[in-house]
């Protein structure tokens, strides 16, 4: 049995995070240990923002975090806000740049980060264990026992930051909900987020790829949910893109409530109808040897006026009705895509089972829960990192003050 005083559950944001604070922040140099079911650490990490880890947004608004209890993210985040995040990561050695209100490091890369952070966790005597898969966990005498299929770990903190359950294969695989509820902590429902949808309706197919700007609103059976303008990308099972990923935790949700949602876009949405029937009309009448498609081509990128076209009419006559689909292509939504192709989980951990201020267990003394585990899921745009490594860090400086 390895002795510790903390245990740390997942080498991703927040649980690096807590570690460097709780070893800045305590005098005694503590020992802690990082357990890592993957060969690497960080490998989520490495992935995020294409690669060059977008991790704070200028933006905080209403929409930034969602869960059952939302606000339990925007207390954390006015404590640990931006300038807080830009301040640690140059701590770590970290310079940024801001992109559009998009915040990244400098190097565009993910990897500087990681790299930082292990750098400073090997001079501050971090111990990560690789390939150590924490199975199980309880609590007996005051002290937490860890198993894991490498043998058992003791120690007096544990902090739980194994991620959620959205792509599995960088490493959260849903594991730590199972560590959660052994110490009596309740899950909510899970749902993928920042994903895409697949549809009904009309096949994009042919267009696969295609990314073209609309608007789109989201409905249920009982009325309209929420909308969203951006840049849309079409794909062979459905639609994808940032404004698809923000409402597909919305969807997500009302299928499996089964209220049957649907979407309207707008894929011509600084004109009226009667604005875009009169541009294209005026083509077609300049242009009669312009077929539908070619018409359509001249405000749509080709294969998707082709799609459209020839799935809802192919008649020049028809210019109306095809305006009326490109004002109001409706969609059924057939599902959210699975939680192995989305970047984040909704749901999780109870929030009000967790002391805000230092992200303890309210149930466990002792056990810190922080990250993607909890039942937080930003939007896109850096949100997520965010929460994790202001999560991570706060439970960090609590532990770390305590020993
Ligand atoms: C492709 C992709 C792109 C993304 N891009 C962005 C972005 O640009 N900006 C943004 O804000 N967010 C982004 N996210 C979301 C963001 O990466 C996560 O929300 C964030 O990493 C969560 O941090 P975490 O510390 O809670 O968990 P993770 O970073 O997932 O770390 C958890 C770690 O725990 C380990 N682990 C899990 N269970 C066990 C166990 N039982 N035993 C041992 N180890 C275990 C895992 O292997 C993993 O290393 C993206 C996600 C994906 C998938």
């Amino acid at each position: 049995m390895k002795q510790a005083d903390v245990v740390i559950v997942g080498a991703g944001a927040s649980g690096m995070a807590a570690a460097y604070h709780i070893a800045i922040q305590s005098k005694n140099k503590p020992k802690i240990y990082i357990l890592e079911h993957k060969s690497s650490p960080g490998k989520k990490l490495l992935a995020t923002g294409n690669g060059r880890c977008n991790f704070a947004n200028d933006v905080i608004d209403y929409e930034s975090f969602r869960g059952e209890m939302p606000e339990f993210a925007y207390n954390l985040i006015d404590r640990y806000d931006r300038e807080w995040l830009l301040g640690f990561m140059s701590d770590i050695g970290i310079i940024h740049t801001q992109i559009n209100g998009y915040y990244y490091p400098r190097s565009l890369q993910a990897s500087s980060v990681v790299n930082s952070l292990l750098s400073k966790l090997k001079e501050l005597n971090v111990n990560i264990e690789l390939s150590v898969h924490a199975a199980g966990i309880k609590k007996e005498n005051g002290h937490y026992i860890i198993n894991t299929d490498k043998g058992n770990y003791i120690a007096e903190y544990v902090v739980l930051s194994t991620g959620g359950q959205a792509y599995a294969s960088l490493g959260s695989d849903g594991s730590g909900y199972i560590l959660a509820e052994k110490l009596g902590h309740d899950v909510s429902r899970l749902y993928p987020s920042l994903t895409g949808m697949v549809m009904n309706g009309i096949s994009f197919k042919s267009c696969s790829g295609v990314r073209a700007k609309g608007n789109i609103k989201l409905y249920d059976c009982n009325g309209f949910i929420k909308e969203i303008y951006g840049e849309i990308q079409f794909t062979d099972y459905g639609i994808s893109g940032i404004p698809v990923f923000q409402i597909s935790r919305y969807a997500a949700q009302l299928s499996d409530e089964r209220k049957s949602p649907y979407v309207y876009i707008d894929l011509a949405y600084e004109y009226t109808f009667d604005e875009l029937y009169r541009i294209l009309k005026e083509i077609h009448i300049k242009n009669p040897y312009k077929t539908p498609a070619d018409i359509v081509n001249s405000i749509l990128p080709y294969k998707l006026s082709k799609a459209i076209c020839s799935q809802y009419g192919n008649e020049k006559n028809n210019l109306k009705n095809i305006c009326r689909i490109i004002k109001n292509l409706r969609l059924n939504i057939e599902s959210v895509m699975p939680f192995d192709k989305a970047q984040v989980t909704a749901g999780g951990v109870y929030t009000n089972t967790i002391n805000n201020d230092t992200m303890e267990s309210f149930i466990c003394s002792g056990l810190y829960i922080t990250g993607e585990l909890l039942d937080i899921d930003g939007n896109c745009g850096g949100y997520n990192l965010h929460f994790a490594f202001a999560s991570g860090a706060c439970a960090g400086i609590n532990i770390g003050g305590k020993l």
